[in-house]
């Protein structure tokens, strides 16, 4: 594996352009420079899911330009991997292969270049427009793991449960993560049913069962693993990225009533395991290259990371600039023809923990990681009341309530809210990328309807 980091180069051009002309125009998401991978079929086929790369308002079936003979050398390997229902295959085969297939197709979708007549004639049938897709969870997951790398987040809910002593002793050393539950990782747009669980209403000596009356999201961005590591292996920092396939939105749907009665002692359990949401494109590591920065910069009276999770890679840009919103929709709100509204704005920047690090910690102990496996942030949540990424913490607790343009208030999820994850990246002199969004919507609990 010889690539462990992107340089900047000509497919990340701020001027470069596409003959797919929607792909042009000013706050697209999937620009030519982005070119994020995911799985599609027609809406209400029934057929076998396909790799797609998307590009403006199409997707461009991989497969299908691989039987035109497009492709060769690295690029052609990468692009028969594409040939499944997911991008695991793709996954397992390394930055050198996945490099090769993104400069290929920045080739063949760009405009302006003098085999243009050709390459839309060789490629144009193989787009299909997004509107008539259904996108679905891009990858197998075989294992997903959730961390907790926002020290904004630690803190405040820290402080919440502990005024005095908000962040636990070993924060600041490890990065705490716990064992998600991957069969329940559904695609956006998936309708997200209200759990029901054990909770102890305040006052109350026993618990109840019922419907979650503190139901949550949690905005979060996860990695998918690429080649990973075998068991008992580790996978040291320096070479972190080049196991990273790329990144996408998460929603870590949480019962935050159900979260406080089960958590001690061994942690989340059926509080976060009834859904997870992921938005449907990867956006590979190679795409956001340009938007790379310093890791969150520690106090000078923080210790600095244990050496097997610091390095000069990791100090000149482990960060990545990627803005994230949490948008809302009621059922009041849709009802009087209105659009979502903010709730909260973050950036990947501000997590204590980069995702290079959540990577080598977890198979510091020779944990083995897989293609295909999600690795996710936790609550990315930022300095600022705004930045909040969660319920919990915007309304702290359910004592500040968050008030909605309809004069609607929330202090947790109601049943008909939608919630809606959006994630971008710009830059002076590149191209603005989008991550396209992560949505879903509460139903009623079983039996409540
Ligand atoms: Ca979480």
């Amino acid at each position: 594996m010889t690539i462990v980091r992107y340089d900047i180069n000509h497919t990340h051009d701020g001027a470069a352009a596409s003959w797919v002309e929607s792909a042009n125009l000013p706050g697209a998401d999937f620009p030519i420079q982005n070119l994020p991978f995911g799985v599609f079929r027609r809406v209400g086929s029934g057929e076998t899911a396909r790799v797609g790369v998307a590009i403006g308002d199409a997707v461009l079936d991989i497969a299908a330009c691989d039987d035109r003979g497009v492709f060769t050398g690295a690029a052609a390997v990468a692009a028969r991997a594409c040939r499944g229902s997911a991008l695991n295959a793709l996954m397992a085969l390394g930055p050198r292969q996945w490099s090769a297939l993104r400069a290929r197709l920045f080739e063949l979708l760009g405009s302006g270049r003098a085999e243009e007549v050709t390459h839309r004639e060789q490629v144009s049938p193989c787009l299909v427009a997004q509107a008539d897709l259904e996108l679905l969870v891009p990858a197998d997951i075989g294992d997903y793991t959730d961390f907790y790398a926002s020290v904004f987040h630690a803190t405040n809910v820290g402080r919440m449960l502990r005024p005095d002593n908000p962040l636990l002793p070993n924060y600041k050393y490890v990065p705490i993560g716990y064992h998600g539950r991957a069969s329940s990782v559904v695609a956006s747009g998936t309708p997200v049913r209200r759990p029901l669980g054990q909770t102890r209403p305040e006052g109350a000596d026993a618990p109840i069962f019922g419907p979650s009356r503190r139901l949550d999201y949690e905005l979060e961005v996860g990695a998918f693993i690429g080649p990973g590591n075998g068991l008992g292996e580790v996978i040291p920092h320096d070479v972190a990225e080049a196991h990273v396939f790329g990144l996408c939105l998460v929603n870590d749907w949480s019962a935050r009533d159900v979260q406080q009665w089960e958590y001690q002692p061994l942690g989340p359990f059926l509080a976060k395991n009834f859904a997870t949401t992921v938005s449907p494109w990867v956006v590979t590591l190679e795409a956001l290259a340009p938007y790379r920065v310093p890791p969150f910069e520690r106090a000078t009276d923080d210790p600095r990371p244990l050496p097997y999770l610091d390095g000069p890679e990791y100090r000149a840009r482990g960060g990545i600039d990627l803005h994230l919103e949490v948008w809302i929709l009621t059922e009041q709100m849709r009802a009087q023809g209105l659009g979502p509204h903010r709730l909260s704005r973050s950036n990947l920047r501000d997590l204590y923990w980069t995702v290079s690090q959540l990577v080598t910690h977890h198979a510091s102990n020779g944990c083995n990681l897989r293609p295909g496996d999600l690795v996710a942030s936790g609550t990315v949540s930022g300095p600022d009341r705004d930045g909040r990424g969660c319920l919990l913490e915007l309304a702290w607790r359910g004592t500040e309530p968050v008030v909605l343009p309809t004069g609607e208030t929330r202090r947790f999820l109601e049943d008909g809210d939608e919630i809606v994850l959006r994630g971008y990246c710009h830059q002076r002199g590149f191209a603005r990328i989008g991550f396209g969004e992560c949505r879903g919507r509460v139903v009623p609990a079983p039996g409540v309807e």
